[in-house]
């Protein structure tokens, strides 16, 4: 099996090979199809599973695809009229993200930060950023003024952005839960719910966990619509 058979789009098979990737690894060959197709998808794997790529590049194929959505294309100042309608308070025009990847780290985030910009590097409209507790307010204000199409955030931090109106889920189309049960082990639990609550029912879920038991399951089931479930 290749990439290229798995269905991605030229530039991602292109990037994947300069990486030194020469073929899919399991987890990849089940969730990239899949992931197209927009099934929400239940991964059960390890670091080291190539799990990164097993979520990047369906959902780079998707973003890549897609057309810019009519509220992305409006302009900055009626952005900000329509937030005030809707009685938000407004200093800044909300990032609207396509894609939100959640991780428990900074040094996860930052490392899927790092895979997606190797992916992407011929794909100049899709830029991601972090958004990490510790890292200065203003430098990440000025990250999402320039609206990434893909945020990686560990939850509290995303969570007072989210509050004070700096970020706004309506655009949201994939939403990626990474290392669930660690999330969940740190108590980012009423975090996640509330990030969740924030985004379209509309959006693909997918959660990759070292286990799909008991909470961490649960809250896979709640999140996700008839997900495909792989474990490897
Ligand atoms: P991850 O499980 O996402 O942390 O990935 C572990 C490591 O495997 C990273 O260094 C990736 O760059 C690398 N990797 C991911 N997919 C492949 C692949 N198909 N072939 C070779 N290396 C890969």
């Amino acid at each position: 099996m290749s990439f290229e058979a798995l269905g991605l789009h030229a530039s991602l098979v292109k990037a994947v090979a300069t990486a030194g990737y020469t073929k899919p690894t399991p987890v990849q060959e089940q969730a990239i199809p899949a992931g197209i197709a927009g099934r929400d998808l239940l991964v059960s794997s390890q670091t080291g599973s190539g799990k990164t790529a097993a979520f990047m590049l369906p959902a780079l194929h998707k973003l890549a695809n897609m057309e810019p959505s009519p509220q992305a294309a409006r302009t900055p100042a009626q952005q900000a009229q329509s937030a005030r309608a809707r009685g938000e308070r407004v200093r800044f025009t909300p990032a609207q993200p396509k894609m939100l990847v959640l991780t428990p780290t900074r040094e996860l985030a930052l490392q899927v930060t790092t895979a997606t910009e190797q992916y992407t590097s011929d794909m100049r409209r899709i830029r991601a950023v972090s958004i990490l507790g510790g890292m200065p307010y203003p430098k990440q204000m000025q990250l999402l003024s320039k609206n990434p199409e893909i945020l990686v955030a560990t939850p509290g931090r995303l969570i007072d952005h989210m509050e004070s109106g700096k970020i706004n889920f309506s655009q949201l189309e994939i939403l990626v839960l990474d290392e669930a049960d660690r999330m969940l082990d740190m108590g980012f639990i009423e975090d996640i719910e509330k990030i969740v609550e924030a985004t379209p029912d509309t959006r693909q879920t997918m959660l990759f966990s070292a286990t799909l038991d008991g909470v961490v399951g649960n809250m896979a089931r709640r999140i996700t619509k008839d997900p495909m479930v792989i474990q490897i």
